[in-house]
């Protein structure tokens, strides 16, 4: 094919990969991104078939087939609510992919076929020559052992973040040396990276790279805690898209260097943008728990005598005579699976002529984007769902703000209390509305482990039991009333 062809073919690919990734940024042209996007892969994909003589098309077709049904099926069953886990593999068979892709490139370049394990580690004498000299020949070798240690760390730390997130690995375990025996192993396979590359019929350094990297790819995602699992999981896409893009230069692909650099920086914003609104660095999250905090916070100090319960009816009461009532999702929302009773309320209020919004905080919940997903489910206009900073100043405005298992990203203290672990975070302020009805099981912490001192405001119902239940009920009160 007329190489001008094929790289003007690749251009519109690239062109549909950045329109589909902004499509993706609102909810509204999400899917029209996700099927741009879709469709820019699949014209790579032919054109870069279309382009290869040699192909035997018959394994190409049966893995189309083979993948297709897996990958269909797998998409058709998986309940929203296990969405983290499905990327989390998807990542990993990005980074499986890559580091075959690689592997394959260099034992045909070095025009060795071995047949098993044994071979690999006896068949050290192989000419090296096949790579050719001077730069272009390092830069291929640099590519492909970068390729071989990202691919493998992002293969089977994701399998690790996908079992902590599937509930099949519960506990924490980690290298004894914690993050420096990490250090360690990453030296260690990046020396075997340069001596492949001085050397590259040494396969020895090629099996010590593969086998570090997939050691270091268990021993970084093992020790980090189940609920910090989706920081993990954007940084573990952002891998596999290094490792695409680098594969990329070891085929001399333009279209895969481009999508996996499209992937590999936009999973890195994913992750700041979450470090962000967590307020903690990536290290934190990485290597240690949440911040201990200046002074041990006591929580009988907050609360002792100050909390006001209230039961659904009382709350349905005040709702009758609300004109605008803001409601803030989080976590709890998400366990008593409480969506489609949020909406039936927010449509009982509607009905009554008050008006409702959503505030939704970036991490709200435990994924990016969790409780735009549960609530979309539920068939919530996204219209009705408002980003944090363009709620917070309506606040003041707001008759009743509703928090349904929400509790860290309404936390006071993350704006007052200096020397607290979350101060800093971003959050919203529903204190600031006129009244405020917390509906959770009991005076608990959330994820920071923190009191909130919103529980315990003169201007706060505190509304137990589980989310569904209590929303019920006050719908049903409501249309009573
Ligand atoms: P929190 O974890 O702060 O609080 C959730 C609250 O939900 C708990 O206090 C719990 O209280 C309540 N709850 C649990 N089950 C139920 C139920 N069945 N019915 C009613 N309430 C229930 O959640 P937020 O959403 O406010 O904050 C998210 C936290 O997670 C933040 O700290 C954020 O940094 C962190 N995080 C978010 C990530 C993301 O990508 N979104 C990623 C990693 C961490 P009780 O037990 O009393 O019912």
């Amino acid at each position: 094919m007329n190489p001008n062809i094929v790289n003007f073919v690749y251009l519109i690919a690239g062109i549909l990969f950045i329109l589909g990734i902004k499509g993706l940024t609102k909810p509204k042209t999400a899917v029209r991104g996700n099927m741009l996007s879709a469709l820019g892969m699949l014209l790579a994909v032919v054109v870069t078939l279309l382009n290869i003589n040699t192909v035997d098309y018959s394994y190409i077709v049966a893995g189309v087939v083979v993948g297709g049904i897996v990958g269909s099926i797998m998409a058709l069953r998986i309940q929203m609510t296990s969405m983290p886990q499905m990327v989390a593999l998807l990542n990993g068979f990005g980074g499986g992919a890559s580091l075959t892709i690689a592997l394959a490139e260099y034992f045909t370049v070095l025009g060795v076929a071995p047949q098993s394990f044994a071979d690999l580690v006896t068949s050290l004498a192989v000419d090296s020559s096949a790579f050719g000299v001077g730069v272009e020949g390092t830069i291929a070798l640099v590519a492909i052992g970068l390729t071989v240690l990202i691919g493998a760390v992002t293969l089977t730390g994701s399998l690790v973040a996908f079992s902590k997130l599937q509930e099949l690995m519960k506990k924490s375990y980690g290298l004894p040396g914690g993050p420096i025996g990490n250090g360690l192993f990453l030296v260690a396979a990046l020396a075997a990276v340069v001596c492949m590359v001085i050397n590259p019929g040494n396969l020895v350094a090629m099996v010590t790279i593969v086998a570090l990297a997939l050691l270091l790819g268990l021993f970084l995602v093992m020790p980090i805690g189940g609920a910090d699992m989706p920081v993990v999981i954007a940084l573990l896409n952002s891998y596999s898209g290094i490792a695409a893009a680098l594969a990329g230069f070891v085929l001399g692909n333009t279209v895969l260097i481009i999508a996996g650099s499209l992937v590999g920086t936009s999973g890195l914003i994913l992750t700041q943008i979450m470090c962000v609104a967590m307020n903690r660095s990536l290290a934190n999250v990485l290597f240690g728990k949440m911040a201990a905090g200046g002074e041990k916070i006591d929580a009988d100090e907050i609360y002792a005598g100050k909390v006001t319960s209230a039961q659904p009816e009382e709350v349905a009461m005040m709702l009758e005579v609300a004109k605008r009532v803001v409601i803030v999702p989080g976590y709890g929302m998400a366990m008593a699976q409480a969506q489609h009773a949020v909406r039936e309320l927010a449509d009982a209020m509607e009905a009554r002529g008050i008006e409702v919004e959503y505030g939704i905080h970036p991490v709200a919940g435990r994924m990016p984007g969790h409780m735009n997903v549960l609530l979309a489910e539920a068939e919530v206009p996204y219209d009705n769902l408002v980003e944090m900073d363009r709620i917070n100043p309506t606040f003041e405005d707001t008759d009743v703000v509703i928090v349904i298992g929400a509790n860290d990203v309404t936390n006071p203290m993350a704006r007052e209390a200096e020397g607290s672990p979350i101060y800093g975070m971003p959050i919203l302020n529903v204190d600031k509305a006129k009244n405020v009805v917390v509906i959770k099981r009991s005076l608990s912490p959330g994820f920071a482990g923190l009191p909130n001192p919103l529980f315990a405001m003169d201007h706060t119902l505190m509304v137990y039991g589980d989310g569904k239940k209590a929303v019920v009920e006050m719908t049903t009160a409501l249309n009573q009333a």
